[in-house]
């Protein structure tokens, strides 16, 4: 038999969706807890490249989880002599350890006031007055639950939602490699759109070894192995140091089912929320995270309010500008013949404008559409 607690707020997972979740209740002075199943600080597999906007919507400053930023990145093309290149006098991206960026978060969160429960994984829900938590050494009670459980977690299937997101494999290395190679490569971020058919390499360079993975945005079984080693390659590496691999799946297709009912929020890659052109997925938990939160902060003793609250804020900006990248997605994976044709010519000014999207210059569901509005003369889309 385990102590029953009873909470305002229980956040399952302490990623970005959970921590700022959790930071944005315990603000308004809820009695929150953040459930984890493992101990903090705890590996996340992750490229663990946050870009502006993401870093720009957080509360706090995580300057001390930075390893390295980048005012610049680069996109690879194998039928181009050149990558294309994109400029900002900003970080357009920051590159973050998650185990370190995560734990930074949570503990700003908890210094707020919530209470971080780790080593505890949730296991059963049961719905009545209050929401029951189960976990293997306790019940705990709510009135609402935010899950923030991430790709995997067990909370929304538990709380009656079938699978709708679109799950995509990623396979992601920490490489040690030689002094030169370092030197070389940990000059830019960059992608390799060719390093994969239907998908793309990434090559993230960290304080002190490179996050280098592939990721495939097709539903095909393949060996995501022998293209990570093509990519190496690539990158002229002809040895590692060490090689630690860590595969994992990519959330690239919303839930169509909701994102909220009987008292539980989804955020983050429990809602299924990672960009389906980049499968950039921080911002989105961090956006989903300050959402869900303040949604539920705001309209605490109206349940069916905070779930409008939630899913108006989230039409607002963040499912406009999936559905925007779904599109774009297909084209651009989907058509390559199509797209490496268009390349040479409108390539730079696709990474301008991504780059400007993926900083938050430029809002892809209103500015980029209105702009392609006008220019189409086509008022119905
Ligand atoms: C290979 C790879 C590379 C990526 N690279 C990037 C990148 O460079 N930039 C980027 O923006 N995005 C990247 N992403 C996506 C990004 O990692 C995710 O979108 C992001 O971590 C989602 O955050 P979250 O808070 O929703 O969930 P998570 O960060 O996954 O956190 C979920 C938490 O819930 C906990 N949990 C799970 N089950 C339970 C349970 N039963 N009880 C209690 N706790 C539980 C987990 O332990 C975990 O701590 C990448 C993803 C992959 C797989």
């Amino acid at each position: 038999m385990g102590v029953e607690q009873t909470w305002d707020v229980i956040v399952v997972g302490s990623g970005p969706a959970g921590a700022i979740a959790a930071y944005e209740l315990a603000k308004v002075g809820l009695k929150v807890a953040i459930l984890e199943k493992e101990t903090l600080p705890r590996y996340k597999t992750c490229g663990g490249g946050l870009v502006f906007r993401g870093r720009e919507m957080l509360p706090i400053s995580v300057q001390d989880a930075v390893e390295k930023e980048f005012d610049s990145l680069a996109v690879y093309f194998d039928n181009l002599p050149q990558p294309f290149t994109a400029q900002r006098n900003f970080p357009i991206l920051s590159m973050v350890m998650r185990d370190q960026f995560d734990h930074l978060l949570v503990q700003e969160a908890v210094k707020l006031g919530a209470v971080l429960l780790e080593g505890q994984a949730l296991q059963q829900l049961e719905f009545g007055d209050k929401i029951s938590l189960h976990t293997q050494k306790k019940v705990l009670h709510a009135r609402y639950v935010v899950a923030a459980d991430g790709v995997l977690g067990p909370t929304a299937k538990l709380a009656g939602w079938k699978e709708t997101r679109k799950l995509i494999p990623a396979l992601e290395y920490e490489v040690g490699v030689n002094s030169e190679d370092f030197e070389r490569l940990s000059k830019e971020a960059r992608f390799d759109i060719d390093a994969i058919p239907q998908g793309y390499g990434w090559c993230f360079p960290k304080a002190n070894h490179l996050s280098i993975g592939v990721g495939l945005f097709a539903p095909k079984k393949i060996q995501l192995r022998t293209y990570y080693q093509a990519y190496l390659q690539k990158l002229g590496i002809q040895e590692t140091t060490f090689e630690e691999a860590h595969g994992f799946q990519i959330p690239v297709g919303a839930r169509k089912d909701g994102f909220s009912r009987r008292g539980v929020f989804l955020t983050g890659d429990s809602a299924g929320f990672a960009d389906p052109l980049t499968a950039e997925g921080l911002t989105n938990s961090i956006y989903s995270g300050i959402l869900a939160g303040q949604s539920i902060a705001q309209q605490f003793d109206q349940p069916e309010l905070a779930a409008n609250a939630y899913q108006a804020a989230l039409e607002e900006r963040l499912l406009p500008e999936l559905r925007f990248s779904e599109v774009m997605a297909r084209f651009f994976y989907f058509m390559p013949a199509a797209r490496n044709l268009l390349m040479p010519r409108y390539g730079q000014r696709a990474c301008e404008i991504l780059t400007d999207v993926f900083t938050g210059q430029t809002v892809l569901s209103q500015d980029l559409k209105k702009k392609a509005l006008k220019k189409l003369k086509w008022t119905n889309w």
